[in-house]
């Protein structure tokens, strides 16, 4: 839709993707991967073609959160990204190691380089949203990605142990450089749910990121609940048996400001 612009990449041939849409957050740990995953499992779940590009070279999670270990398939003109149980296209530099133990210690221009063959190289296909799991933090690693994608909107993950007005406003800051919209900001591990009780706990005190949010005029999201039924799916590689209706109202985030 809006490939080809300044700097930008042109997008393999044979792709259509109609929206690409950034998760990122100002540090490791606070459950991007999870977000953009779930993410991806709410629209696939609504009808909506999807696919995830792991730029997350530091510690890819996605393959590992939707139990992928098949390599993508080398067609001469592109690779075939794999696909997960219910149809959710996936690359990642893990799927192209070895060794997925492997650290992998690459210097900026070789990432920037890696990623932008997830979009020249890789043979997406017809999409409707392709989600991009972002580097972590707001250094020059996210804004390589951010530069080199045609980028339809930037989600931020945060967590409430986050600085996140600084995170915010960084987000803020990149958005513009790249002239994106902030679809908003999420943030995880907000509250727990008493097993026995059912009682809504506040495990870190009153969220902070609804404040932040509301004082860069950004939308919040949602908060989302530390919920060990997840990290226990995460680990199996099962996060597409995860049923939530925090997951089922996902979806409508993407749909704030992108038009189709
Ligand atoms: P990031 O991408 O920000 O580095 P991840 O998404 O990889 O973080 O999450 C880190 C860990 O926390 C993972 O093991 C994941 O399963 C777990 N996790 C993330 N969000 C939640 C949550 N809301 N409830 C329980 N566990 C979570």
């Amino acid at each position: 839709v809006n490939a080809g612009g300044i700097g930008r990449l042109a997008p393999n041939e044979l792709n259509r993707i109609k929206n690409v849409i950034a998760v990122m957050s100002g540090k490791g740990g606070v459950g991007k991967s999870t977000v953009t995953g779930l993410l991806a499992v709410s629209l696939q779940r609504e009808g909506h073609k999807v696919g995830i590009l792991d730029a997350d070279i530091t510690g890819p999670s996605i393959p590992r959160i939707f139990g992928i270990k098949k390599r993508p398939e080398d067609m001469g003109f592109g690779l075939i990204p794999p696909e997960t149980s219910s149809g959710i296209r996936i690359m990642s530099l893990n799927l192209l190691l070895n060794n997925e133990d492997e650290p992998v210690i690459w210097r900026g221009p070789l990432i920037a380089g890696a990623i932008r063959q997830f979009w020249t190289d890789v043979v997406w296909g017809d999409l409707d949203y392709l989600l991009v799991d972002l580097p972590p933090g707001t250094s020059d690693a996210p804004l390589t990605v951010l530069q080199s994608l045609p980028l339809n909107g930037l989600i931020i993950v945060s967590s409430p142990q986050d600085l996140v007005v600084m995170v915010v406003n960084k987000a803020i800051k990149m958005a513009e450089m790249m002239n994106i919209p902030i679809l908003g900001l999420v943030e995880n591990y907000a509250y727990m749910i008493c097993p026995k009780c059912g009682e809504k706990i506040d495990v870190f005190g009153e969220s902070r990121g609804k404040k932040a949010a509301e004082d860069a005029n950004i939308p919040y999201l949602a908060s989302l609940p530390i919920d060990h039924k997840l990290s226990e799916l995460c680990d199996k590689g099962e996060i597409e048996k995860y049923q939530s209706d925090n997951v089922k109202d996902m979806a409508s985030w993407v749909k704030i400001n992108v038009h189709m």
